[in-house]
């Protein structure tokens, strides 16, 4: 790490960027603790696709006039600003997606419906989002293709024995978070991508809470295929990216079909285009593209090593405060390199739901429910939780409120 990179993210001159931050509820400036379902846009992300908006708005593929040619320009090499930010080999490795869902949907449907069948296994972690427990079930249902978990160890970490005895030579599949956005554990996801490709399976790693918040190398994990989205990385709702390994890219269908990822097309066939644009049909995300390279700018420029840094230290710094409440049960690993930038947990005596709704009249927004990791819920024994989760506008006087919150809410139910 560079001694740039160890200096502290200045957060006052990063909260002059988010105008949101300022806003006041019944008197109380909001405290926005719900960064892992959505971050906030900072201004060079707006102005950026304002200025879209303002100067080159066109379709792209290429259209003969100046407007089309320059948004072309701007969405194909959005595709190579992103590959270098996750350390892919260039645009063709790179596909823009709606979110990490339709990355994950685009690859069971391309890949899993052509290639698994009854003799097959697709491996999941008990820690998955349901964007990949859904879609990779109801793969294994169509396919006969089995589902396996590895299992979660009563400390939130994946049970590395277990992963080595549920990934088989049967194995094709191995499809696994690499930040649990329940209970904020990095997964050691460069080892599974090793288990799985000893035995010849593929492994999709969705780092929807992963690349946000420290530096990702899909090369150096050796993932085929890895995800995530824009809205959660300072970047703008209705983009995120699939990365997949150009060779798997090239042998795979395409998922939809439409104008724009063709090559010749015939009353009875039709050929596709080269990648990434065989996967991107119709008109894209243009304006979003722009505001994801833009919010990839503005991120490097803090540096990824310092976000993960800031996140690990506030995260740190509310744990500690929480787990000294001997009525506060928290999910998850300590604080450490295992842990990433969010904290999920539950007060005795109050309802997840109660709680988050008692925070709300402090102006204190946290998550509470299943975060979409039902199963796991079910094997945490709760039906829901709370979740607050943190990012690079976030200090330490902001967790002292959601610590006074509870506080709070713990008065008013006892
Ligand atoms: N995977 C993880 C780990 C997530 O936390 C989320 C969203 O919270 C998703 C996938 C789905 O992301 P999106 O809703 O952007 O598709």
């Amino acid at each position: 790490m560079s001694q740039q990179n160890l200096e502290s993210l200045d957060v006052e001159a990063i909260r002059e960027a988010f105008p949101i931050l300022e806003r006041e509820f019944d008197g109380e400036q909001v405290v926005y603790l719900d960064n892992a379902a959505t971050t906030q846009t900072p201004d060079p992300v707006v102005d950026a696709m304002s200025n879209y908006y303002r100067e080159y708005n066109a379709n792209v593929h290429r259209g003969i006039h100046h407007l089309s040619q320059e948004a072309s320009i701007a969405y194909e090499e959005a595709h190579d600003r992103v590959a270098d930010f996750i350390g892919a080999d260039g645009r063709e490795e790179i596909v823009f997606t709606k979110n990490t869902t339709e990355a994950e949907n685009l690859i069971a449907y391309a890949w899993g419906l052509n290639e698994l069948g009854p003799d097959d296994e697709i491996v999941l972690t008990e820690m998955e989002h349901h964007a990949s427990l859904v879609t990779w079930q109801q793969i294994g249902k169509r396919t006969g293709a089995d589902v396996e978990y590895i299992r979660v160890t009563e400390d939130g970490r994946l049970d590395m024995d277990h992963a080595r005895e549920v990934i088989t030579d049967d194995t094709a599949m191995l499809s696994a978070v690499h930040v649990s956005n329940t209970l904020g554990t990095v997964n050691p996801v460069s080892e599974l991508a090793d288990i799985a490709h000893e035995h010849d399976a593929l492994a999709f790693i969705d780092g929807a809470q992963a690349v946000p918040n420290r530096p990702v190398d899909v090369d150096a994990i050796d993932a085929d295929f890895y995800a995530f989205s824009g809205h959660k990385m300072a970047g703008p709702t209705g983009i995120g990216a699939l990365y997949g390994k150009q060779e798997l890219l090239e042998e795979m269908e395409p998922y939809l079909y439409g104008g724009g990822m063709i090559r010749k097309v015939t009353f009875e066939d039709s050929s596709w285009d080269d990648l990434p644009w065989k996967f991107e049909p119709g008109t894209p995300q243009i304006a979003e593209a722009v505001g994801l390279v833009a919010a990839i700018d503005w991120l490097e420029e803090l540096g990824m090593e310092r976000i993960q840094a800031h996140e690990e230290e506030l995260t740190r710094y509310a744990y500690e405060q929480l787990a000294a409440e001997p009525d506060v049960e928290i999910y998850g690993p300590g604080p450490g390199p295992e842990r990433a930038g969010l904290v999920g947990f539950n007060v005795d005596s109050v309802h997840a739901h109660d709680l988050a709704s008692i925070m709300n009249d402090h102006a204190v927004a946290i998550r509470a429910g299943d975060h979409c990791t039902q199963p796991l819920h079910d094997k945490l024994g709760v039906a829901a939780s709370a979740r607050a989760s943190f990012y690079v506008y976030n200090t330490k006087d902001e967790v002292d409120k959601l610590v006074a919150a509870i506080d709070d809410a713990r008065q008013l139910f006892s």
